[in-house]
């Protein structure tokens, strides 16, 4: 054992401190709180020591207590600091699925704020005194964008798929095609969650090519579903061959007690496709198309909270909301309020200007051209060793969505005369707010299409202060 963990103070002369009723007034502590704390770090500090990894002062001396306080108080700061964060992303990436994909606006968040800070009408009929459903909130809404009879809305597109699975198709078989067996990021694999909700999957053709006899010849007694799952995060290309879903719906109406479903993973209700943007179809033309029941995210292309939302056939939709998973799987009036304002937004053609999606995918490069001059004036008046200069560049959307789709942009590259881009780079991302740039070649890019005007000033306010700190 090293001798030196014998001199470590006892936590009761460390109590005796002047510097520890400093820890507890400064951070408003119980004298508990406080020795907890105290606690943590002398236990840290010993096992530091008896590493024989310790390289501050001998515990016998003042030193040692003025770094054992130094470090309560960091960790005083940090346990009651908040975990989430505000990050500015100058990476151009818009449903960047680390930062949270889809961001809110401010009518939205409004309304968020007025539904969950005041009781509301969530599950109660004003007009007639009696309970109401929760489900009604969003349900007209999505009716009436994507002319489905009937909606729902659970917690992701993950617990829609499941739900649907399992209240529609358990023990019975699910026929998909090889070319759509996807895995989406963090784990979610159609095929795992077809195993867990008890479907039985079916596969059928193969990785590239899937005909519409393949299905045809797979349908049996025990089919119950036909299920097309959109390629999201993938593109394929070259010798390949995929049923459109007319064809597919057709096929499952000649059947009775098949039924057609469409996981459309993003699911759009802005034709970005007639902007030039991708070919993602609406959602109002897969349902028009046939399919009896499709599913999507909230917080992909929609551009509102994380959400599954569920539209088709009334009576496949009723059977859902009956199923006990529905309650499960149920939204908080937060998300039901921010999706009701998303979905307003679009009703009345407002989603242009107050959905923060759809507005950084269809910024045009001159308006972000415009911008990127600003804020290199921004920089130029920095002074400071900055030099920075617009470059053409791409932006991505993000979030496994459209993953063939490059934004054409402008790009301001940063750099600094003493101070390495490498180097700029990490301390923005370390700041409050924290900043994402991209680096390239030793350069680091700001792509503003994800950039608000305030955000701006914000970082050309970083930029000023990390020069000269460390
Ligand atoms: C993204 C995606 C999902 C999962 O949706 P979440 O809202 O992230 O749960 C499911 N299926 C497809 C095809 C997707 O693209």
């Amino acid at each position: 054992m090293n001798h030196l963990v014998r001199h470590i103070p006892s936590i009761h002369e460390l109590k005796q401190t002047k510097q520890f009723h400093t820890l507890l007034q400064h951070h408003n502590l119980s004298t508990e709180r406080g020795t907890d704390l105290l606690k943590k770090v002398i236990s840290i500090c010993r096992a530091t020591i008896l590493n024989e990894e310790w390289e501050g002062p001998h515990p016998s001396s003042t030193d040692f207590i003025d770094e054992v306080f130094g470090q309560t108080e960091a960790l005083a700061r940090k346990s009651h600091s908040l975990s989430l964060r505000r990050i500015i992303n100058a990476t151009g990436t818009i449903l960047h699925t680390n930062l949270g994909r889809a961001r809110l606006g401010q009518e939205t968040m409004d309304h968020v704020m007025g539904a969950s800070s005041h009781y509301s009408n969530l599950e109660y009929d004003i007009e007639e005194g009696v309970r109401g459903s929760r489900h009604r909130h969003a349900e007209r809404l999505i009716c009436e964008l994507t002319g489905a009879e009937s909606a729902m809305v659970v917690n992701n597109n993950a617990a829609a798929v499941f739900l649907i699975l399992t209240a529609l198709a358990k023990q019975k078989e699910v026929i998909v095609s090889r070319g759509e067996l996807v895995e989406i990021g963090g784990s979610f694999r159609i095929s795992s969650i077809m195993e867990e909700s008890g479907a039985l999957l079916r596969e059928v053709g193969t990785t590239n090519k899937t005909h519409l006899r393949d299905y045809e010849e797979a349908v049996t007694g025990e089919t119950r579903m036909i299920m097309k799952v959109h390629q999201s995060n993938f593109v394929m290309k070259g010798f390949t061959a995929s049923v459109p879903t007319e064809e597919l719906a057709e096929l499952s109406r000649l059947h009775s007690n098949v039924h057609y479903y469409e996981d459309l993973g993003s699911g759009a209700l802005y034709d970005f496709a007639r902007f030039g943007i991708g070919n993602e179809p609406l959602v109002k033309s897969v349902l028009d198309k046939g399919a009896d029941i499709v599913s999507f995210s909230g917080d992909k292309l929609l551009g509102g909270p994380q959400a599954g939302i569920i539209a088709g056939e009334k009576s496949l939709i009723d059977q859902l909301k009956k199923h006990q998973l529905a309650r499960v799987l149920r939204v908080d009036k937060m998300t039901l309020a921010a999706l009701e304002m998303t979905l307003l937004h679009y009703i009345k053609g407002e989603e242009q200007e107050k959905n923060p999606t759809i507005a950084a995918i269809t910024r045009t490069k001159e308006e972000i051209l415009l911008q990127s001059r600003t804020f290199v004036e921004g920089v130029q008046g920095l002074g400071n060793g900055y030099t920075s200069t617009i470059v053409e560049g791409k932006s991505q959307i993000g979030g496994g969505t459209m993953p063939d789709v490059e934004l054409d942009t402008y790009i301001v590259a940063v750099s600094h005369a003493f101070d390495s881009s490498q180097h700029i780079h990490e301390k923005l991302r370390r700041g409050n707010p924290s900043i994402l740039t991209r680096i390239q070649d030793g350069v680091a890019l700001f792509d503003l299409r994800t950039v608000s005007v305030d955000e701006q000033m914000e970082i050309l306010h970083a930029l000023k202060t990390i020069q000269g700190t460390d």
